[in-house]
């Protein structure tokens, strides 16, 4: 669940600041601890209207539950899964999901297979410390193009602001030095329509990984029909939209708040006295979107590598083979480590 608490001091969109180790705004730098902010239970979900309509269409489909780390893989009926995409364990199940929620919209996929794979061997290849697993074609011939499911939301969305502002001028009378400081009371009213917020709906996908793979160009938005997975895999949402409608509503939340505040110009000081923002969510759409990827295990861990299926865009860290980073780094420990050791004996 994610929370949005508002500012005590300008009624902004305020975050937990792990440096700090409380929250701190970033509009007029009000300091508030965890437990004052939990406290004061000033946050902005209650305040959201919801118009939207719930799409609730039923399909069943063929699809995988993956055994090993819960995944529910959806396909059509002549496409096999033989690994789960998103921990390549091979105990995969097939069997039929009853009831699933039509998507309404889908980004196809634009990037094909054998483009991914030569993107995938183009990019290990200049890889400094690519060990050698990436270079065999067999690794690279097992990602999966697979959908992960999205909402994209739409607000109307509104800001009243009020600040206090100041312009200040010098001049010089005679020996004196003498400053004149003006008062303002400005008050700002603005309001702007959201289109196609994206929110990541699933649980298995990294968000970060995600993020960075953004952004998906919408114009390229169809209606959804079962033949666009054939040869994919989709993954099941894993979070309703009521769920994941605090996160795009923060990302909302903080533009409004953003550009209505750049109105605001041509003062020596602002300090905003207080805001709210208005929210009314207009649809949640839920939407599938393409990417590659390759999952693997390295020391121990779940790696993903993936290419945005639209725009070809590349996410992820290429392992690092050990003795290669030695050689290389090698000349250079042994510089520090003769430069702290000469420091050491002077101190000592
Ligand atoms: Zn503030
Ligand atoms: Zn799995």
């Amino acid at each position: 669940m994610v929370e949005t608490y508002k500012c005590k001091g300008c009624g902004a969109p305020i975050e937990f600041d792990g440096s700090h180790g409380e929250l701190v705004c970033e509009y007029c730098g009000t300091h508030m601890s965890v437990s004052e902010m939990e406290q004061s239970g000033e946050k902005y979900d209650s305040q959201v209207e919801d118009d939207t309509v719930e799409n609730d269409e039923k399909i069943d489909v063929d699809g995988y539950k993956c055994q090993s780390c819960g995944a529910e893989l959806i396909t059509d009926d002549k496409t096999t899964a033989t690994v789960c995409s998103f921990c390549g364990s091979s105990a995969v199940i097939k069997g039929r999901l009853t009831g699933q929620t039509m998507p309404a919209k889908i980004v196809p996929f634009t990037v094909t297979k054998d483009k991914a794979q030569d993107i995938f061997k183009s990019w290990c290849k200049k890889g400094v410390f690519t060990p050698s697993m990436f270079k065999k074609s067999s690794f690279v011939e097992s990602m999966s193009g697979i959908y992960v499911p999205f909402w994209l939301y739409d607000y109307d969305a509104g800001c009243h602001m009020e600040a206090h502002a100041t312009k200040v001028r010098h001049h010089r009378e005679g020996d004196y030095e003498v400053t004149h400081t003006d008062h303002f009371r400005v008050v700002r009213e603005g309001d702007a329509e959201f289109r196609l917020i994206p929110a990541d709906a699933s649980e298995k996908m990294p968000d970060d990984v995600m993020d960075l793979l953004e952004p998906y160009n919408y114009t390229d938005l169809k209606d959804f029909q079962m033949p666009y997975l054939s040869g994919f895999l989709s993954e099941k949402y894993s979070y309703d939209s009521k769920q994941m409608a605090p996160r795009a509503e923060r990302r909302v939340r903080d533009y409004i708040f953003r550009e209505t505040r750049n109105t605001i110009g041509g003062y020596s000081s602002v300090n905003i006295t207080g805001s709210s923002t208005r929210l009314r969510k207009k649809a949640a759409v839920y939407t599938l979107l393409p990417v590659w990827m390759i999952t693997y295990r390295y020391k121990g861990e779940n790696k993903i590598l993936a290419i945005n299926g639209q725009t070809g865009k590349q996410v992820g860290t290429l392992p690092r083979s050990k003795e290669k980073i030695l050689a290389w780094f090698g000349g250079i420990f042994a510089g520090v480590f003769a430069i702290l050791m000469m420091l050491g004996g002077f101190v000592g």
